[in-house]
């Protein structure tokens, strides 16, 4: 069974980051969408409101977990049996980091990197911009994220 890892901050989940689990969910038998710290971002939700508010977007793909993620990201696919990294591209910027992980990735264990483009019309979404126009009032991120993420960044920036 081939099982990937989608692992990120996801902060918050954007219409571009779904679009990568709906697609990878095609590709492999099984995805995992790990929710990770990163401590060099300042978060807006916790990683458990982050689980929560990703299932319920994902609710109708079965194939489809979302968890915490700890430890290395070799390590805790290791834990769930995951073979395959999916990753999101956008720019060259997005390709120059990605490919430094994927090789760091790859020296620590048998795991492979798939990159998958991102569609055009998701090309400029990021969670940070989200954010940033979110707290400026802007009522139309339902362009970005999906609709039960506008409501819960509503409620925080409010
Ligand atoms: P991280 O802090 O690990 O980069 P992010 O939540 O910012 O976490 O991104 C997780 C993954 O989703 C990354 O591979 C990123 O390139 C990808 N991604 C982010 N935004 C988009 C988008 N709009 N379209 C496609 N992929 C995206």
């Amino acid at each position: 069974m081939s099982i990937a890892l989608f692992p990120g901050s996801f902060d918050p989940l954007t219409k571009g980051h779904l679009d990568i689990i709906q697609r990878a969910s095609q590709l492999f038998d099984h995805v995992v969408v790990g929710v990770g710290h990163n401590t060099s971002k300042q978060a807006l939700f916790t990683p458990e409101e982050k689980v929560d508010l990703i299932s319920t977007v994902v609710a109708d793909l079965p194939n489809v977990d979302v968890t915490i993620m700890h430890g290395l990201t070799v390590q805790f696919m290791s834990e769930i049996g995951a073979k395959f990294i999916v990753r999101g591209l956008r720019n060259s910027k997005d390709f120059e980091y990605e490919r430094d992980i994927a090789g760091v990735n790859s020296a620590l264990a048998d795991v492979e990197t798939i990159l998958l483009l991102a569609k055009p019309e998701n090309q400029n979404i990021s969670s940070s911009m989200v954010k940033e126009i979110g707290s400026m009032g802007a009522d139309n991120m339902a362009k970005f994220v999906p609709k039960v993420v506008v409501d819960a960044l509503k409620e925080r920036l409010n």
